[in-house]
């Protein structure tokens, strides 16, 4: 049988709870399929507190070693920066890996009822991972003053733009055969229409692969009034991260919004993690849907083949979501909902 060796960092807030409630699931779906071993790592705000750093100076070459990265969630601004608590931890991991494809599926669970008229829609979003809008490029100067600058740079390489686009081409000829690239080509003439221009080229390649460009303002009218139209959507880093909240609300919340950050060419572990924060409003009350969480799980035992396994999860998440089980806010226990999903994966 199979040993996978996983990194866990609960994080702060709720990360603690649904990295509890997920690895509970693991538990539960390994039995007679694989073995796994888990190290956690306290990298949170609390540890930044104690040791003026979000993890340790070796922290990177520490999970160098795992076969997956788990992480809950991030960030507690009442005591810490979230500039401070992302580029301390999560950032440096997503780069120094080279995740850099950011997977978010955004489907309605069955039981489960969006905000929209719209049911049918399962999207996969694709948000690149490590360089764009937030590339960490820039500086402020006369901080304070009356002539105070701030720059920030956006990076887009031709490496970085055409991995992250073939990587969109092949999910989308895995799937239904549409991708579709969201930029702002009209207003950013220089990163954005270089990132046209590699879609196109990428497009010449990809025969089988039906291609729409859209602009990203446009993308969020279309995303809420025929969501059921997109396939595979590819977005930088920052019209990325803005569009994937906007998926989540439409597939019922945060709390089932799960995300993967992949090294396609596994060099490096990759890490899963549901798309959501720490949530301090909701901490420490038993309250959190760990279905995102949960979610992230079936994602990354599909990375590390176990797609049985990865399916076993999917299936009990809906069968509890259509029994009604943690599909509205408030309705049940974060401890119900685990417990639901681990009946349906034992039944
Ligand atoms: P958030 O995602 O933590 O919360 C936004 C809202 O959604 C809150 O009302 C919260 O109660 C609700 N919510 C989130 N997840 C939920 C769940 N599983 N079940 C039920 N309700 C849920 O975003 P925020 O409030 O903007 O950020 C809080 C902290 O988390 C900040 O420090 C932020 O930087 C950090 N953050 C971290 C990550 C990460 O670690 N990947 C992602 C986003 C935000």
């Amino acid at each position: 049988m199979k040993t996978y060796n996983l990194a866990l960092i609960p994080g702060d807030g709720i990360g603690v709870d649904v990295t509890d409630a997920a690895m509970k699931v693991l538990g539960a779906v390994a039995k007679g399929r694989f073995a796994f071993e888990t190290t956690s790592f306290p990298w949170s705000c609390e540890y930044y507190l104690k040791h003026g750093r979000m993890m340790p100076e070796d922290g990177i070459e520490t999970l160098r070693g795992f076969d997956a990265i788990y992480l809950g969630a991030v960030g507690w601004p009442a005591t810490v920066p979230d500039s401070v608590s992302l580029h301390g931890l999560l950032l440096p991991i997503r780069k120094a890996f080279n995740q850099y494809a950011n997977i978010r599926p955004h489907r309605l669970l069955a039981g489960v009822e969006g905000p929209l008229k719209a049911e049918g829609f399962d999207i996969l979003c694709i948000r690149e991972n490590t360089e764009g809008e937030y590339s960490g490029a820039g500086g402020r100067v006369h901080e304070g003053k009356d002539n105070e600058v701030a720059v920030e740079t956006s990076v887009f390489t031709r490496a970085g733009v055409e991995r992250i686009l073939r990587f969109g081409f092949e999910q989308a000829r895995s799937r239904r055969g549409h991708l579709t690239s969201v930029t702002k080509s009209n207003a950013q003439k220089y990163s954005m229409v270089f990132w046209d221009e590699v879609t196109r080229e990428l497009a010449a390649e990809y025969t089988d692969v039906t291609v729409s460009h859209m602009h990203i303002d446009a993308m969020v009218a279309k995303m809420v009034m025929a969501p059921q139209d997109l396939d595979v959507v590819v977005a930088s880093n920052l019209f990325g991260d803005i569009l994937t909240d906007l998926g989540a609300a439409i597939q019922g919340g945060l709390g089932f919004a799960a995300s993967a950050n992949i090294n396609p060419d596994r060099s490096a572990p990759s890490m899963f993690e549901p798309v959501h924060g720490s949530a301090p409003d909701i901490a420490g009350k038993n309250i959190a849907n760990p279905v995102a969480a949960i979610w992230s799980v079936a994602q990354m035992l599909d990375h590390l083949g176990e797609a049985e396994a990865s399916a076993a999860v999917l299936s009990a998440i809906e069968a509890a979501t259509a029994n009604g089980i943690g599909i509205r806010p408030g309705l049940n226990t974060t401890d119900e909902i685990t417990a639901a999903v681990i009946a349906a994966l034992e039944a």
